[in-house]
């Protein structure tokens, strides 16, 4: 179930307006969490994929060493220290993503003052000057103007090498990269709207590194060969003019409506805004990117830095201390919640948002290369589901466009072949339909489960692909 649904005042245009859930985290801090124990790295990233170890156990390593890769993941190792091996689901200590427990890789730290001494002996892979930056910014430029091939592998050597994972979908950005460039991308969007007020992480980031976004969306623009690039942002934030200048990025202020955070409905706003091209874009010629991904591309193409942390937001009126944090991968979530004063008599934890999150087990939870925000609630609201009324507000509401009823039952009577018919893959999970239905339906988590179902199970896919 979404963490809080309950029917509202009806006035959709494009989103609806929520309250936020406790005090919204300060958009221009990101705080850091002192921690030298054991990191827990996940194998696998989409639930599916498994990536194979490539160290031994008791091999030490400095920070940035290859640890796994495989299915175009990658994982580098976020601090020095010692590989102690391979957990099984169901051992102590283990991670799980939501429900599912997974395989991971543990590393031990070694302490402060041995971690610095190592580092200093070992080769590292940030030293890269001003000046070294400056003349791959030059090339970039260049590139752009050229519209260079040559650059453009270099840049997806880079990128794939680095192993980069979008946030929604847990795609390789590579490959995706790769599938894009077949088609005609006109623009590319950096999405700089929070997803909720409280889940601002994005701005966190845009405010303290945004010449490092900037740049990656400049880059990936020179990849895809686009005419432009826009960033969007919401109304009142104080962006930084200098750096969108330096790479010709048009910034558009949007509403801060509720989806308005996932890609497809800040490019409907963008059409609606008339931002996208003087002669109209469609929507499959513009791709969005979340402003997380923008700087690990920045640093993967000039500076040659793996993705090796996250900023990651803790809000909710379930901790004390609401706020951003940049963390090592594989930290235990609780030590993030420990940070951010969690209270004692919290309901639930859930990854993402308070509308459309998914419940996690925190003391198992640890970050991965999806992560982005945890939402702790101390009480969650559940009214009893009754009957379809066809009221039709569901379908009326859906950003996608679908019809998010018949979806609902189709999964409900497990008929989940034909839901494909009905594009379910075009739901955005954003939690609207349950929110909005009067007979308080768990309509977006059937949907859910359904497309986890025809993820994962090869029988329906071949009934699909049969028919
Ligand atoms: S069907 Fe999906 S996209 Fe449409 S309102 Fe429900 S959760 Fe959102
Ligand atoms: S599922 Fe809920 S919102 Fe949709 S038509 Fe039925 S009662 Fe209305």
């Amino acid at each position: 179930m979404g963490l809080l649904t309950s029917q509202i005042d009806r006035d959709f245009d494009g989103g609806i307006y929520l309250a936020p859930l406790g005090e919204i985290p300060a958009p221009d801090h990101i705080g850091s969490v002192d921690y030298d124990g054991n990191l827990y790295l996940p194998l696998t990233i989409d639930g599916s994929t498994e990536m194979e170890v490539v160290v031994t156990a008791g091999q030490q390593v400095p920070r940035g060493t290859l640890l796994a890769r495989g299915g175009g993941y990658c994982l580098y190792a976020p601090r020095p220290g010692v590989v102690k091996g391979e957990t099984a689901p169901g051992d102590a200590g283990i991670w799980a993503a939501g429900k599912t427990e997974q395989k991971a890789l543990v590393l031990e730290q070694f302490s402060a003052i041995s971690a610095r001494d190592y580092v200093g002996k070992s080769k590292s892979v940030y030293k890269v000057s001003a000046e070294e930056i400056e003349q791959a910014k030059d090339e970039i430029r260049s590139a752009n103007e050229r519209r260079g091939l040559k650059q453009r592998r270099t840049v997806w050597d880079k990128i794939e090498r680095a192993g980069i994972v979008t946030t929604e979908g847990a795609r390789p950005l590579a490959a995706w990269l790769k599938e894009l460039s077949h088609n005609e991308i006109k623009v590319v969007v950096a999405n700089a709207t929070p997803l909720e007020a409280t889940l601002n992480g994005c701005l966190a980031i845009l405010a303290r590194w945004p010449e490092q976004v900037f740049t990656g969306l400049a880059i990936l623009k020179t990849f895809l060969q686009a005419d432009e690039a826009i960033m969007a942002y919401p109304h009142g934030f104080n962006i930084n003019m200098t750096s969108a200048q330096e790479w010709e990025v048009k910034c558009v202020a949007v509403s801060e409506k509720y989806p308005q955070g996932r890609s497809g409905s800040v490019l409907r706003t963008l059409k609606k805004q008339k931002q996208l091209g003087r002669r109209g874009v469609r929507q499959d010629q513009a791709v969005v990117f979340e402003i997380q991904l923008l700087r690990q591309v920045e640093r993967a193409v000039l500076t040659g830095e793996m993705p090796t942390e996250r900023v990651i937001t803790i809000s909710g009126d379930g901790v004390k201390r609401p706020g951003h944090f940049l963390v090592p991968l594989g930290l235990p979530l609780q030590e993030l919640l420990t940070r951010a004063g969690i209270y004692q008599d919290v309901a639930c934890v859930a990854e993402g948002s308070s509308l459309a999150g998914k419940a996690i087990d925190a003391q198992k939870a640890v970050v991965t290369q999806t992560s982005e925000s945890y939402t702790v609630v101390r009480r969650v609201k559940r009214d009893q589901p009754h009957n379809c009324v066809r009221c039709g507000w569901c379908i009326a509401d859906c950003p996608s466009g679908i019809d998010p009823m018949r979806l609902f039952k189709l999964a409900q009577s497990r008929q989940y072949h034909r839901t494909r018919q009905l594009s379910i893959d075009a739901c955005v999970e954003c939690g609207i339909c349950s929110y909005i239905c009067p007979s308080h339906l768990p309509i977006m988590e059937q949907i859910r489960t359904a497309k986890e179902i025809l993820r994962n199970d090869k029988n329906i896919n071949s009934v699909i692909n049969d028919a």
